[in-house]
């Protein structure tokens, strides 16, 4: 049985459960732009009682595993939460390890960087390989000093709907060579286009096998075809902008494309998310509401399943 790296450890793959792919535990930036790192005021969302409270919904909801995927240029500078005054100097990894220790659940943190406006300026100017290092780093001795090892590879962004800039096909390229030299999965943040196969194509170019990729936020771009060539070439598409609360509109958006991926067989493909952040609606919004959304339309409970607990078991783990 292949094992996955969680926050507090490994654990075997069939421990996983039904797990949420694409979430966020401490995250939240306020201001998207700026060149400065120092000035981008990105500021990490540090309430410990109120994801307590969250999580602990989601947990009594059925759900038992989580992937964090709060990278680089979100996650805080030098991975500490960003907030002058204690406690907030804790570092984000710790705090989140704190989080699955206090609920229980089965918490895979993402390492990697999310896109050019979040990138420190040393991005610039690293080497591909060195890049690859310090991501292997993570993986393999723990997340910004501490010994809270990174399990996937994610979110991994690009700033256009269309194009990859240089520095982000850089970026692209050390997880791929990351990747390689651990096993752990990959994970992409890719809206409003068809950017995801650009993706795709970089990391395969490096040799990294499509099963072992997911192509995140793909329901952002409203084409079935997008879609269902992510699943043909063997990737995993990421529906996982089902938000909760006000976002009922876009969930039945999320319903017609999922339904569109079932139809043309491509359910091994298909997984399921909220990325919730500081908006989403909770946590818990798939396992409930959603759920019963997708009964309404005839999707049984064993495609349920196979989405929320089958196929992100593979995904994590490579498995086919
Ligand atoms: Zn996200």
């Amino acid at each position: 049985m292949a094992t996955v790296m969680t926050v507090t450890g490994p654990i075997e793959a069939d421990q996983l459960g039904f797990t949420l792919v694409h979430e966020h535990v401490y995250y939240g930036p306020e201001i998207e732009t700026g060149d400065e790192w120092n000035k981008t005021g990105v500021r990490t969302v540090y309430d410990p009682e109120l994801i307590y409270e969250q999580l602990m919904l989601y947990k009594n909801a059925g759900g038992v595993s989580l992937v964090e995927q709060t990278t680089g240029g979100l996650c805080g500078k030098d991975g500490r939460i960003l907030l002058d005054q204690e406690p907030y100097q804790i570092k984000h990894a710790v705090a989140v390890k704190e989080m699955a220790e206090r609920t229980g659940l089965n918490i895979i943190q993402g390492t990697g960087w999310y896109r050019v406006p979040f990138y420190e300026p040393y991005l610039y100017e690293i080497t591909t390989n060195d890049l690859a290092d310090e991501l292997i780093n993570d993986i393999t001795v723990g997340l910004h000093g501490t010994d809270v090892k990174a399990g996937l590879l994610g979110e991994i962004g690009v700033e256009h709907p269309s194009w990859i800039w240089p520095v982000e096909e850089r970026m692209l390229r050390a997880v791929a060579r990351a990747h390689k030299e651990t096993g752990v999965t990959i994970a992409t943040h890719a809206v409003g286009g068809p950017v995801g196969l650009k993706q795709l194509d970089i990391l395969m170019d490096e040799g990294v096998e499509p099963h072992r990729v997911i192509i995140g936020h793909v329901s952002l771009f409203h084409s079935h075809e997008y879609h269902a060539e992510i699943a043909r070439r063997g990737a995993y598409m990421a529906f996982d902008t089902i938000k909760g609360g006000e976002w009922k509109f876009r969930n039945l958006q999320e319903m017609i494309h999922i339904e569109k991926a079932l139809d043309a067989g491509l359910i091994d493909h298909v997984l399921l998310s909220q990325d919730n952040a500081m908006s989403g609606g909770g946590y818990e919004h798939i396992s409930t509401t959603f759920k019963g959304y997708l009964k309404d339309r005839g999707i049984t409970d064993e495609q349920y399943r196979r989405m929320t607990v089958d196929n992100p078991r593979r995904a994590l783990t490579g498995e086919n």
